[in-house]
């Protein structure tokens, strides 16, 4: 499964957020194939389209798709020199797909901020910074290697070295390596390095309980958009504390509280919805009368793929997939009248699964 990893300076919130996360807990019976481990939670994604379809086929079971969070504690200044036991949390950012980096707005003189004062701009840079530089060591360590191989007089290392040389002078200028224009094919070069700034971040800002209705005209949420905004990052206020209270409600008594608060939806459901996004994610269906059910794959995944999420042996054994858009079938009213209409396409092994296609697979056993 695909992971966003929580980050953030020691005091930010980090704890509460996941606590929320883990609290609003998936429904583990579901998801059998994530990962048991007591630093990685499971959120369901919320999908109004999940809830549409269930209306129309009333199911027995309805089941969202999910995806986990990871919290990555104890990233701080001087992580990329080992300090502590910085090297080993490094080593957890690069395994995850997304970066979710919480940052402190809200303002408490209880709690100890690791600078003195509340300046979420400057929190971001001091962790922005170690990852960069645990970034120009990857890069320098693979320079030296590559041109050692380009003295064969293979081309291949030369064009290497000169994508290296253009992530290195970006790094030294403080640059996220996510800022270098880079070709499909340069980027496949330096894939295996899994740098920590080329992957996707988006910034949780932590808003204080009493702040969450008007959070953007808070000043320090806006500085952290403004920063966002350079480098085309997305920004999700949140109060880690008033999730982690909502995470405890259900039903009525949560939307009662959310209204109290002046909320449409939760702050977790936005961070959730965001992160997926931020991964590139698009949501399959599946819609029969045992069970309604979201999938996710990433953009571009053909029907096999998309198959193969559910079962290997329905990628394995794939034959054809009926597929009906999720507005046409709704617009239609049934899976039948969508196909009286023609809506319901077969579609074979090339077919580009889109994002909303409501899919019945046939395959072999
Ligand atoms: P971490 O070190 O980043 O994991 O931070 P924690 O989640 O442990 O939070 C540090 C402290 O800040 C705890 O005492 C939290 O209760 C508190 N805290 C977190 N979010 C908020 C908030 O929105 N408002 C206030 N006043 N305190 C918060």
């Amino acid at each position: 499964a695909l992971k966003a990893g929580i980050v953030g300076l020691p005091n930010v919130g980090k704890s509460t957020l996941f606590n929320a996360i883990t609290q609003a807990g998936a429904e583990s019976a579901n998801y059998p194939f994530c990962t048991i481990d007591p630093n990685v939670g499971v959120v369901e994604v919320p999908d109004e389209r999940l809830d549409k379809l269930t209306e129309l086929v009333v199911p027995n079971k309805t089941v969202p798709t999910a995806f986990e969070f990871v919290d990555i504690a104890g990233l701080v200044r001087g992580a990329s020199k080992g300090e502590g036991l910085g090297n080993k949390f490094l080593a957890h950012i690069r395994e995850v797909d997304a970066i979710v980096h919480v940052v402190r707005c809200f303002e408490d003189e209880n709690i100890t901020h690791v600078d003195g004062k509340v300046n979420p701009v400057s929190d971001i840079q001091t962790i922005n910074l170690e990852l960069i530089l645990a970034d120009l060591e990857s890069v320098d360590k693979r320079i030296d290697r590559a041109k050692k191989n380009m003295k064969g007089g293979n081309k291949q290392y030369a064009q290497e070295v000169e994508v290296l040389e253009r992530l290195k002078e970006a790094l030294y200028n403080d640059q996220a390596a996510r800022s270098v224009e880079l070709s499909d094919e340069e980027k496949l070069l330096i894939r295996d390095l899994h740098l920590l700034t080329m992957k996707p971040v988006l910034y949780a800002a932590n808003v204080s309980e009493d702040g969450v209705a008007d959070a953007d005209t808070n000043p320090y949420v806006q500085q952290v958009r403004e920063f966002a905004a350079a480098e085309n990052a997305a920004v999700v206020p949140i109060s880690a504390k008033v999730e982690a209270e909502i995470a405890e409600l259900e039903g009525e008594d949560k939307a009662m509280f959310l209204e109290e608060l002046g909320l449409e939806e939760s702050g977790l459901n936005r961070l959730i919805k965001a992160a997926y996004s931020l991964l590139g994610l698009y949501t399959y269906f599946t819609a029969g009368v045992q069970e309604v059910r979201a999938w996710t794959i990433r953009k571009g995944t053909k029907a096999p793929g998309a198959a193969g999420v559910i079962h290997s042996d329905f990628e394995r054994g794939f034959i054809r997939a009926e597929v009906v858009s999720y507005e046409d079938l709704i617009a239609a009213g049934s899976m039948n009248a969508a196909k009286e209409r023609g809506q319901l396409r077969l579609e074979g092994k090339d077919y580009v699964v889109q994002d909303g296609d409501v899919m019945h697979f046939r395959f072999n056993v």
